[in-house]
């Protein structure tokens, strides 16, 4: 039988009776923790065309798709290196339009876990400020500081870049080259080649996908260390005999750290390296589950392309 607060299962052609007394009870707990309180017995949404839906997506798309065509800084990579240099270029320049190409359906990369799978993760001190200035609650250890889990430090960051209005992130998308222009001395890293990440690893049983294109004055290579993604800016220029690559180095905290941050730089014009990618650049060695350096080398890339900005706006305005 059903009443008013239980709940009768459907058998053959009986139908649900999905009775219940907690109808919008403005005292329950549930209206406590939240203003979202139905009417379930009367609840319906209000009413949608399929189209509607469809456009909405699709024309803000494609909106963004026109507008970041030409960026000012592209940043490839959304781990918790390209997510800080994100967050710093978006907050100090909100003049600057900042596209982040995330392979990936999820940002985050390596940063949805501490080491081994475990939880928490652990920074090294100065990048306590940071993490203050994002508002997350630690455990402080002396010369180093704990967030309960590196998906709580991701998620937060990730939430306040995509709330920036001068920066977009087009995920599900990745870079698989890179656009170059000829220099009086050389060459220089002018945008991104993109592609759906999807029909990027099918180039070997479908033809003829060709990609899409950003320019950009400033690209930020945030790929992590080598995998079957990472490094991807550093080995494409390795792959073309423009920069030298050196294989990441064994474990060593202390050293490795403040390498990453220290030699954040424009490793070859227009493209600033940054996070674990450097590592295949400069044979720095690898760290381990410790973050610090992800966060400082956002915060150091951030400023470095800032720094070749105005060049580069002045070189693209004489060439096409
Ligand atoms: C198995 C394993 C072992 C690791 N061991 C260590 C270690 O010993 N020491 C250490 O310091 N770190 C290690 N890491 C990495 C660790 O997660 C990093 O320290 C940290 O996440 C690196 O941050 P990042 O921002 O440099 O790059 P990541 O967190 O790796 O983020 C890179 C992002 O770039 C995206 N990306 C890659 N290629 C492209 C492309 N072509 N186009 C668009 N997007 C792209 C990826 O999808 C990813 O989201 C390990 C990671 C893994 C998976």
């Amino acid at each position: 039988m059903a009443s008013a607060t239980t709940t009768t299962i459907a058998q053959e052609s009986v139908p649900i009776s999905l009775k219940t007394t907690n109808v919008a009870n403005k005292d329950s707990k549930v209206a406590k923790a939240t203003e979202a309180v139905y009417d379930w017995d009367t609840f319906k949404f209000a009413p949608i065309r399929e189209s509607q839906v469809s456009r909405a997506m699709t024309s803000r798309y494609f909106k963004d798709l026109d507008k970041y065509a030409e960026s000012d800084i592209v940043i490839v990579g959304a781990g918790s290196s390209g997510l800080t240099a994100a967050y710093i270029l978006g907050k100090s320049r909100p003049d600057l339009k900042i596209a982040i190409i995330e392979a990936n359906v999820a940002v985050g990369g390596g940063c949805f876990l501490g080491g081994q799978l475990f939880s928490s993760m652990v920074l090294r001190k100065p990048a306590d400020v940071f993490i203050k200035e994002l508002g997350l609650e630690y455990e402080d250890e002396g010369n180093y500081i704990v967030v309960k889990h590196a998906a709580l430090f991701i998620t937060k960051l990730c939430s306040k870049v995509l709330e920036l209005p001068n920066v977009k992130l087009f995920n599900a998308t990745c870079v698989e080259d890179l656009i170059t222009r000829p220099t009086e001395t050389g060459v220089r890293v002018a945008g991104v080649v993109t592609n759906w990440t999807l029909v990027s690893m099918h180039h070997d049983d479908q033809s003829c996908m060709d990609p899409n294109t950003i320019n950009a004055k400033v690209i930020i290579s945030c790929t992590g260390h080598d995998g079957p993604m990472g490094a991807f800016c550093v080995k494409r220029l390795v792959s073309q005999g423009l920069i030298k690559r050196n294989l990441m180095g064994c474990l060593d905290m202390n050293k490795a750290e403040d390498a990453i941050v220290t030699k954040t730089r424009e490793v070859f014009p227009g493209l600033v390296v940054a996070g674990m990618e450097l590592s295949e650049c400069d044979s720095s060695n690898r760290m381990g589950p410790t973050f610090g350096a992800m966060v400082l080398s956002g915060i150091k890339a951030a400023e470095e392309a800032l720094n070749v900005f105005d060049l580069r706006a002045k070189q693209d305005a004489e060439s096409y």
